[in-house]
């Protein structure tokens, strides 16, 4: 399906820093819009209904994978999550660049469906960074940091399926390659085709 608007997937074991790289990227950035997931986890700290997640029940998360309302859904860390159809496809047909946000099984799914999505995995440097992460972060019990490195292991192989990889050892320099990654997809021969269809129109081309 070809939209006008970019559809971007960053992936990444949790306490990669994915999340505070996005935020960055949506601070910088007017054109790119947050998609937000649906989950059947409860709130965690500051975290606000329909701005960091829309916290649904599992009857009501039931209900909306039997109106076909998500584009793809995941079980992660015994909880499921899941990117509404709502939550993308009107923004980016209208033009607007979306971020997902999500785990690498949903953004294998949403390649599948948006062949042009632009699957990005951010790597922590080492193992000790990425549980030393986890340990600041201090939201997660000991046992649930064990199960998160885990997980992380298995998930770390799946990065050889994305089209960009950042490895996040400077916060700076990530955001860099993150802002490189979105500023590449624009300026694609299609993207400027749309964005400057009057230049291309006065160069007769
Ligand atoms: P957390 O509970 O830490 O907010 O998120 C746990 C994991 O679920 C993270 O890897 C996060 O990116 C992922 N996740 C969040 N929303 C979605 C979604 O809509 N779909 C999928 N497949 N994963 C999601």
């Amino acid at each position: 399906m070809d939209y006008p608007g970019n559809l971007f997937v960053v992936a990444a074991p949790s306490g990669a820093g994915k999340s505070s790289l996005v935020k960055a990227l949506l601070e910088l950035d007017a054109r790119v819009q947050l998609s937000v997931s649906h989950t059947t986890r409860s709130p965690r700290g500051q975290e606000k209904h329909g701005r960091d997640y829309f916290f649904v029940s599992e009857s009501e998360f039931d209900q909306m994978v039997l109106a076909d309302a998500f584009v793809e859904w995941a079980n992660v860390h015994k909880r499921r999550y899941g990117t509404s159809k709502k939550a993308i496809e009107d923004r980016i047909a209208h033009g607007a660049d979306v971020i997902l946000e999500i785990d690498w099984q949903g953004a294998l799914q949403i390649k599948r469906i948006f062949t042009n999505a632009v699957l990005v995995f951010i790597l922590p440097p080492s193992w000790e960074e990425l549980r030393s992460r986890l340990e600041r972060r201090g939201e997660d019990a000991p046992d649930v940091i064990e199960m998160r490195l885990e997980n992380a292991k298995m998930e770390l192989a799946q990065a050889r399926e994305f089209d960009f990889v950042i490895i996040n050892e400077l916060f700076e320099r990530a955001l860099f390659d993150l802002k490189a990654i979105v500023h590449a997809q624009r300026l694609k021969y299609t993207s400027q085709r749309r964005a400057r269809a009057d230049t291309f129109q006065a160069l007769g081309i």
